[in-house]
């Protein structure tokens, strides 16, 4: 079967790096982490597999980092400072895209789910979560309410 899901063009601020990218489900994955990475960074991430993410320019220029574990590696821009994606401790097969670096896209989206990323699920039995479906480890969800014709 043909893979018809879109391309998603994606860059940081300053336009160094830029890629593109077909997400597992869209905005389906969309999500905010609790972890002490995600909490001070505050992106919406998406879910791509490794393999479906190119880099047409500036893979050089991006700088990565890494704590606790070191399994999960976060990638910024080195000049901007924008993080752009990062390789999951959860699920080491996929990406968490930052969905504001997506053309067209806005992190302002009605509904978030936010998961409990600071009880990891690779340290919760049974590893809730590894298999990609969030389940059972989502604490809330974020509204946007505001005038989207203002964004
Ligand atoms: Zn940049």
């Amino acid at each position: 079967m043909a893979d018809t899901r879109p391309v998603h063009k994606g860059s940081c601020h300053c336009g160094a790096v830029k890629f593109t990218v077909k997400l597992t489900d869209e905005l389906e994955t969309a999500r905010r982490c609790t972890c002490s990475m995600c909490s001070r960074r505050g992106a919406v991430a998406v879910s791509a597999e490794l393999k479906d993410i190119d880099f047409t320019s500036g893979q050089d220029t991006l700088s990565c980092y890494t704590f606790g574990t070191g399994v999960a590696q976060h990638y910024f821009c080195s000049t901007c400072g924008i993080y752009t994606h990062h390789q999951r401790r959860s699920n080491p097969t996929q990406f968490g895209i930052n969905l504001a670096c997506l053309e067209g896209q806005t992190p302002f989206i009605d509904e978030v789910p936010v998961l409990d990323g600071k009880n990891h699920p690779r340290d919760q039995k049974g590893g809730a979560g590894t298999d990609g479906t969030y389940k059972g480890l989502e604490v809330g969800l974020l509204k946007f309410t505001g005038d989207k014709d203002r964004l």
